[in-house]
């Protein structure tokens, strides 16, 4: 990438959030030379997700080497998945050694962004406002929580909270905490969970498909090694990029080889590790392995056979001021209600409202479902670039990876920008709805397709992700095909 000058110092750019995508997003704009850049954050401080996000067992399931941005190694992770708090301690220590946390101004939340002679117009709820040349959208995916619809609820009398919203002041041990949901979160909270407290109960709506996978700590010289010698992370992250590269394969072929041994694997784990028939049947999904998020956890059946924890399957009737009621009539009581309900996948930058040229309105182009030429650029919003924007590859690379390379593909958009090329690029109409048909035909073929219900599908079933290889990703991302793009003067 070259490496500019000061008098193109002036595009002016604005990031929309600082977590993973948004530091990243610091980093590589200074390095290619763009000093002018802020970046507003609605929290107050770094890290998105892994800010947000604390309950307790919270990790990351890709792999701690492979979840670490590519120029910037960390040979002290603890664990082979990471836990938590040591990958939002990654986040800051990197923000802080590239200079970023200056240019962020926490406590902004962008309410609209509106496009209007040739400059983005930001406001903010507080009232401030901004003017840049280039918004990048870092906003994340996975941040509005998913409340259920479930009768009854505003009247527990306990503690009742999301899993996103942990409240830390609210005792744990020794009480009656109750589960609602079964997703990669609420598995981690169950084996965090199920020896600290008198009663565990976990209400399952869906049995989930569970890949074991061990995770082993670093001990001291392992890490030493790492920091003596780069070149062992280098190694290790090839290895890992091969095992994960299969899985990639495998989740956009649903008849592949690869995705019928994972299903093997995953039954074995079911078989081998839950001992009472009665529950191990409870366990077993009744759709495609990997349809839904596969979940991955070194001990999830075991802590589900704690005798503290109980899986409740029967359907929830309603919330009542002293715990669950299912529909069999039985009033589980509980002191503490987790809400381990997902995310609203479909949000993305919204509820901000953003109005591209000619007051073209982001909700009204998203009303159907979102979309994007590759997932970074939407027609009629010109210099407006997302990061892991809508039907990425979400459901099978790290999203690190997926941002660096979309970080590298969009500064080659802004390279026009800035050499006075052009004013405006925004993707062209045909090419984005070209994308769009061709995405939508492949990803029927995808595992997500094969008759689950997850947060990977659309209104319509049609699973929002990126449904080709990470190889054509990888293409795809070397270099704009500027044809499909509108480049305005
Ligand atoms: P999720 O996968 O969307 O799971 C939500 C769970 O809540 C599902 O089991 C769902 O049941 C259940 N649910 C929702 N509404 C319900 C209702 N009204 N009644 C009963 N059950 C209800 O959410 P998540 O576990 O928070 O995970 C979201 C994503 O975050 C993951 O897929 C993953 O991408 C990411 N994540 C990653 C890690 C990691 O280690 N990398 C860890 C945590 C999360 P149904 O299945 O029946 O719909």
């Amino acid at each position: 990438m070259t490496q500019h000058t000061q008098e193109t110092q002036a595009l002016r750019i604005v990031i929309i959030g600082a977590g993973m995508a948004g530091i990243l997003s610091g980093i590589k704009l200074r390095e290619a030379g763009y000093n002018n850049f802020i970046v507003y954050e609605k929290g107050d401080a770094l890290g998105g997700t892994w800010r947000e996000n604390t309950y307790p067992g919270l990790a990351c399931d890709v792999p701690a080497h492979l979840y670490t941005y590519s120029f910037e190694p960390n040979p002290d992770w603890s664990h082979v998945y990471a836990p938590g708090p040591e990958i939002r301690a990654y986040f800051e220590n990197v923000a802080k050694k590239y200079g970023i946390v200056d240019s962020v101004r926490f406590g902004e939340e962008i309410s609209s962004c509106e496009f209007i002679d040739g400059r983005w117009q930001i406001r903010m709820k507080s009232g401030k406002t901004d003017q840049a040349d280039v918004i990048i959208a870092a906003s994340g995916v996975l941040h509005h929580p998913n409340i259920p619809d479930i009768p009854g609820l505003a009247s527990f009398r306990g503690a009742c909270f999301h899993s996103a919203a942990w409240d830390h002041s609210v005792p744990l041990d020794g009480k009656r905490v109750g589960v609602i949901g079964t997703g990669s979160t609420a598995i981690q909270i169950t084996t965090a969970l199920v020896d600290r407290v008198a009663k565990f109960k976990l209400f399952q709506r869906t049995a989930q498909w569970v890949l074991k996978l061990p995770n082993q700590e670093y001990d001291a010289n392992e890490r030493a090694a790492f920091a003596k010698d780069p070149k062992k992370i280098e190694a290790l992250r090839e290895e890992l990029d091969q095992f994960f590269g299969t899985f990639s394969a495998a989740v956009i072929d649903a008849e592949s080889p690869q995705m019928k041994q994972i299903e093997a694997d995953c039954l074995a784990n079911l078989e081998e590790t839950v001992k009472d028939p009665v529950l191990r049947e409870k366990l077993r999904p009744n759709y495609r392995a990997a349809c839904k998020r596969l979940i991955m956890s070194p001990n999830f059946y075991e802590a589900i056979q704690h005798p503290n924890a109980e899986l409740v399957t029967t359907g929830i009737d309603a919330v009542e001021p002293t715990g669950i009621r299912t529909k069999d009539g039985i009033l589980h009581e509980l002191d503490v209600l987790v809400l381990a309900t997902g995310f609203r996948a479909d949000r993305f930058i919204r509820p901000a409202v953003v109005h591209g040229r000619g007051g073209v309105d982001l909700d009204k182009v998203w009303e159907d479902h979102p979309v994007a030429y590759l997932s970074i650029s939407v027609p009629d919003f010109p210099n407006f670039f997302m990061l892991n924007g809508p039907n990425g590859p979400v459901g099978n690379f790290s999203l690190i990876r997926i941002a660096e390379l979309q970080l590298h593909y969009i500064l080659q958009l802004l390279e026009k920008l800035h050499t006075g090329e052009c004013r405006e690029i925004s993707a062209d109409h045909k090419a984005a709805i070209e994308f769009e048909k061709a995405r939508t035909e492949a990803a029927k073929k995808s595992i997500w397709a094969t008759g689950c219900k997850s947060w990977y599908l659309d209104k319509h079933g049609v699973p929002a992700s990126w449904p080709w290889s990470t190889t054509r990703f990888d293409q795809e991302m070397a270099a704009p095909k500027f044809e499909a793009y509108e480049a305005v003067s």
